[in-house]
């Protein structure tokens, strides 16, 4: 048994935050710190998106068709799912981009469409305003997918702030975590006051899952630590890859029992106050580390580092590497992802090559660069764990599986 690292730079939680009183409420605190009007606790990112996806459908009930990239976390899918009457399309993104291709949502979009969801993918800033753009035409809404990216700005302002409505996720291995959890807040008045009153209705308690939640969140506090993260995760990713099941190997398996909505409970509302004082400085941290290693990443010949266009400055939990084809991808993968060195996959295939989700798809799967991110596409842990030395031997092998 080695040290472990961390594929994300996920915030460690002290002990310390269970029992604290926080400065001032986590809501209240996130409120000020982003400027973010009344955002609302939910059980998870994806409770968060569906109470949005709810809201919609209510004001809008002509509208059915919800537009995703076809890359991105499959829990997005199944959230549109999950709402009666729902019917979801993927959209392909442009080449090496986290960004929808304007021309295929041009296509896709029509009188049909409730809403269209951009995605600030690895705390990268996606391009919400053409979206958005394409989306009015048709009188379609914008939700921002800003699961990955709590933190990131665009032209100053919290990401989420630029469509209709914005969600953050505080899963594990999200920045800032209550191990589950989500934040839904939208720039509208009119809007907010309905997503308050359908969160009411929808997000109840749920005293024996919030235990539950509340003793992983211990379990994160003590394990989230090199020395001891490969007991609950490199044991069970070594186990999958030797296995051979990829889709174990990410995390990447879901289904529709996975998505439990309730309301999120004080005590961990209290830790993820007490962390919050801390994430500024550590995602800036990040954004030190991050400027530093893309330098070298550029080094690189034939790989494609994402980052962001001028005026956008995201947040950093990993880098993501576009490589020439996809067997050098794998070349590298074969070599570092059971390493322990933080180097993943971030999704295993693009959406409608999952075998749970073929039924919720419903457009012709055209969806070539998504496709390509699937197959060409590896991260590295930004982790402030990650030190210079072995962040040069990841560099070393992707060089050499070149
Ligand atoms: C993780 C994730 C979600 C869902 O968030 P959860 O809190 O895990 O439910 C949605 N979208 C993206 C892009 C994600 O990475």
């Amino acid at each position: 048994m080695r040290p472990e690292l961390p594929p994300t730079a996920g915030l460690p939680i002290a002990w310390a935050d269970f029992f604290a009183r926080p400065a001032r409420p986590f809501t209240e605190g996130l409120g000020s710190w982003l400027d973010l009007p009344d955002p609302l606790p939910a059980s998870s990112g994806t409770a968060a998106l569906t109470v949005a996806l709810q809201t919609l459908r209510h004001r809008l009930p002509e509208r059915r068709e919800v537009i995703i990239p076809a890359y991105t976390c499959p829990l997005v899918a199944l959230a549109v799912g999950s709402v009666p009457g729902l019917r979801l399309l993927a959209c392909d993104l442009l080449p090496r981009s986290i960004d929808l291709d304007p021309d295929k949502l041009e296509a896709l979009c029509t009188e049909r469409t409730l809403a269209v969801v951009p995605t600030h993918l690895g705390g990268r800033v996606a391009d919400v305003e053409a979206a958005r753009r394409i989306a009015a035409r048709s009188g379609a809404l914008v939700i921002e997918d800003a699961a990955q990216a709590l933190g990131a700005l665009a032209h100053g302002r919290s990401v989420g702030l630029n469509g209709d409505i914005g969600f953050f996720s505080l899963a594990a291995g999200k920045g800032l975590t209550t191990y589950e959890g989500g934040l839904l807040f939208s720039r509208r008045s009119d809007l907010r006051a309905d997503l308050a009153a359908r969160a009411a209705a929808t997000l109840r308690p749920r005293p024996l899952l919030s235990l539950r939640r509340v003793l992983e969140l211990l379990g994160y506090a003590f394990f989230y630590t090199p020395a001891r993260l490969w007991y609950v995760y490199g044991r069970q990713l070594r186990l999958a890859l030797k296995a051979g099941d990829e889709l174990a190997a990410v995390g990447d398996v879901f289904s529709p029992a996975d998505i439990r909505l309730h309301s999120l409970d004080g005590l961990r509302l209290r830790v993820a106050a007490n962390a919050l004082e801390r994430l500024p400085g550590y995602l800036d941290q990040g954004r030190i580390r991050a400027a530093g290693r893309l330098a070298l990443l550029r080094g690189l010949d034939g790989v494609v580092a994402l980052t962001d266009k001028s005026g956008f400055s995201g947040i950093w939990p990993f880098f993501m590497l576009i490589l020439p084809d996809k067997e050098a991808r794998d070349r590298v993968l074969r070599q570092l992802w059971p390493a322990g060195v933080g180097v993943s996959k971030l999704f295993a295939r693009a959406l409608p090559d999952y075998d749970f989700l073929a039924s919720f798809a419903r457009n012709p799967l055209d969806c070539p660069q998504a496709r390509a991110l699937a197959d060409r596409m590896l991260t590295v842990t930004n982790t402030h764990w990650l030190d210079d030395e072995t962040f040069s031997l990841i560099l070393d092998q992707i060089r050499r599986s070149l």
